[in-house]
């Protein structure tokens, strides 16, 4: 991958350029990190035109490499006011690397009322007025744009959650069937998109030549090394690919680290009706798909088609944390509805943690009660799908919701909403929430592998002794790996098989001709974090915005009758390095 190129807005242009200076050598998320911290006034309005969209694929994208699809998607987010890395899978990480770009920067500003599409070809890249498709939600969007464009490309979109500039705005990614249900979903960078006036992207790599590795052999083995790895492990060969993501459900919910009715208890009475088994046991029921890929090359295959009561199809099998937000976290026990709310999400194009969590804070004031799953299904898709004041004031996510209905326990950090872990019960995943520059996001340190599944050693979930290095150690690597386009659940083998991390520097070795060793991996990981950090301070972001609301700290969560309470010191001390 060796060039980036430049979308400009306002004059409609795209330009290319090479990938160099202090460019050289990024991938992923520690390319859009970088872009956004060099390039984005930090004290800009996240929806005008200083703020830039970064999409990059990983530096392993577009190879033979195992679950190296993931796209990662940046800008300095609306939702939360500081920098912003959310990455999806799909087809759209491995197609830009086979065209040998980089990176995609949207910047600028397009005249008003204008919206565009983006068309990548391996001879060029053209920017088309989009305006037939003005209003579309992403199903229908990818349905229009097939007539023109095939199945045999990826599209990356916004629905009109997007257009209308909406704080919980996701941007879409095409999958292996062509559907949009691949989301980077956090933090409202499909806002950003909206607000470039890009409704769409395609990418058509026809022609394009394979990506250079430099040594094939070595390429060969370590990709051999790293596939044994990962489907020798019991989470990564077994687990996953069996009951997908939802296996959590009845884990965390054992832990007592269920979150359920808006975090006010740690365990929830029907988690068996919304568990992974159950989901599995509906899928292979309906004629569905129970093991699946999201993205091209997936050993792992996490992902499931899920099909309505009449065997038809309805949306992918929702995530452990979809299935938690919209589930029992709003006192929903009915996998149907949470499926329902799942389709409507990636065809709006929302942001399913941010949508659960919205919901509960409205179930919390009493505008529906807990456990309306018609009410909440009528909600989105009446209200936020059409865009009515109140649908408007969801739509911009939890934080404002509790704000405008006079909720006093709203669970979010840096305005983003927590996701599907209690930091009373786990409290190293609070450490990671409280302290990452990304806001409450699990995927940034992911301390349930140590607190709860016992995958890189052990920390006990309910002290608070090792919780600040576990987080810190987790959020290093996991910006490393962020960087490589490998899909983070990799990360369970690798800390527990040596050969499995192992195989990542010697892979990406292999294809650039490099001799990086374990301790590059650690810098990579520390040089990402210090760009989002630095960008952070800049947009004036303080020690206070690295708290979880006080209620954590206040409120005993059942069954273990337990606060948060890592050190507020630990926590200022977790990202100093
Ligand atoms: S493990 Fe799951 S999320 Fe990751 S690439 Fe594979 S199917 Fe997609």
């Amino acid at each position: 991958m060796n060039k980036i190129l430049r979308v400009d807005m306002t004059a409609q242009t795209v330009t290319e350029e090479a990938v160099g200076g202090q460019y050289a050598g990024l991938g992923g998320r520690g390319l859009t990190s970088k872009i956004v911290n060099a390039e984005v006034p930090p004290l800009c309005h996240p929806l005008g035109r200083e703020n830039k969209l970064v999409m990059a694929p990983g530096l392993l994208s577009g190879t033979a490499a195992p679950c190296s699809g993931r796209l990662s998607v940046g800008g300095k987010s609306p939702l939360t006011g500081g920098i912003k890395e959310a990455n999806a899978g799909g087809t759209a990480a491995q197609r830009l690397g086979r065209l040998g770009i980089a990176a995609i920067v949207v910047e600028g500003e397009p005249p008003k009322g204008t919206l565009w599409k983006l068309v990548v070809t391996k001879s060029g890249a053209e920017l088309l007025p989009a305006s037939e498709v003005k209003g579309a939600n992403n199903y229908k969007l990818v349905e229009k744009l097939t007539k023109t464009y095939g199945d045999k490309v990826s599209y990356i979109s916004i629905g009109s959650a997007g257009e209308r500039l909406m704080s919980a705005a996701s941007v879409a990614v095409t999958d292996l069937e062509n559907r949009p249900t691949r989301h980077a979903g956090r933090g409202g960078l499909g806002a950003v998109m909206g607000s470039k006036g890009l409704k769409a992207i395609v990418l058509d790599d026809k022609g394009a030549a394979a990506v250079p590795v430099s040594d094939q052999e070595a390429f060969k083995q370590a990709v051999k090394k790293f596939s044994m790895a990962l489907k020798e492990h019991a989470v990564t060969g077994k687990g996953l690919p069996t009951y997908g993501t939802n296996i959590l459900t009845n884990i965390i919910n054992e832990a007592g680290g269920f979150p359920t009715r808006n975090f006010s208890e740690g365990k929830f009475e029907d988690a068996a009706k919304v568990s992974g088994e159950m989901q599995r046991e509906i899928i292979l029921k309906r004629g569905g798909v129970a093991t699946h890929p999201c993205s091209r090359g997936c050993v792992i295959q996490c992902s499931r088609i899920y099909m309505d009561k009449n065997k038809k199809y309805l949306t992918k099998g929702p995530e452990y944390e979809t299935v938690w937000a919209n589930g029992p976290n709003c006192g929903i026990n009915d996998l149907d509805v949470i499926a329902r709310l799942d389709r409507l999400y990636d065809d709006i194009g929302l942001d399913t943690i941010e949508m659960g969590a919205t919901l509960a804070v409205l179930m919390e004031s009493g505008y529906i009660a807990f456990g309306d799953g018609a009410g909440a299904i009528k909600i989105i898709r009446e209200e936020v799908g059409k865009a009515t004041p109140l649908g408007r004031v969801l739509g911009n996510g939890c934080a404002v919701t509790g704000q405008v209905f006079g909720v006093k326990r709203v669970p979010v950090v840096k305005r983003q909403a927590l996701p599907a872990y209690d930091p009373r019960a786990i409290k190293g995943i609070g450490v990671t929430f409280a302290t990452s520059p990304m806001g409450a996001d699990h995927t940034a340190g992911y301390s349930i592998t140590a607190n709860i599944l016992n995958v890189g050693g052990t920390v006990s979930p309910l002290k608070t002794e090792g919780q600040m290095e576990l987080s810190r150690n987790l959020q290093i690597a996991t910006a490393a790996i962020d960087s490589t386009g490998l899909c983070l659940f990799v990360a369970f083998a690798v800390l527990d098989i040596p050969e499995a991390f192992e195989a990542i520097y010697e892979m990406i070795n292999a294809q650039y001709g490099l001799n990086l060793g374990p301790n590059d991996v650690t810098a990579l990981g520390k040089t990402v974090l210090k760009a989002e950090l630095e960008f952070n301070a800049q947009a004036g972001f303080t020690a206070k915005e690295d708290r979880l609301p006080m209620f954590f700290e206040t409120e005993k969560l059942p069954p273990h009758n337990t606060v948060f309470d890592v050190s507020h010191e630990e926590l200022d001390a977790t990202l100093r390095f």
